[in-house]
């Protein structure tokens, strides 16, 4: 209740999207990241992305992850 500071996170990948909770599994409208605690924990491993962290942080940094296509209802 009073520690939202602490649970509000930037982007693991790009570092320009902020994530609410900590865990939210949401995704990053900017690179697409989606916010899994584990792969913070562990940047070798897979899961809710099909990426590793680390992985996929090299392909933003390179260029090759496609921004994701925002779906506006
Ligand atoms: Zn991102």
């Amino acid at each position: 209740m009073n520690d939202n500071a602490e649970t509000k996170h930037l982007c693991p990948v790009c570092g320009k999207y902020e994530f609410e909770e900590r865990d939210s599994f949401d995704m990053c409208t900017v690179c697409g990241w989606f916010d899994d605690d584990l792969q913070l924990v562990k940047p070798n491993l897979s899961g809710r992305n099909h990426l590793c962290l680390n992985e996929y942080r090299k392909k933003w940094k390179a260029g090759e992850i496609e921004p994701p296509i925002i779906d506006n209802e």
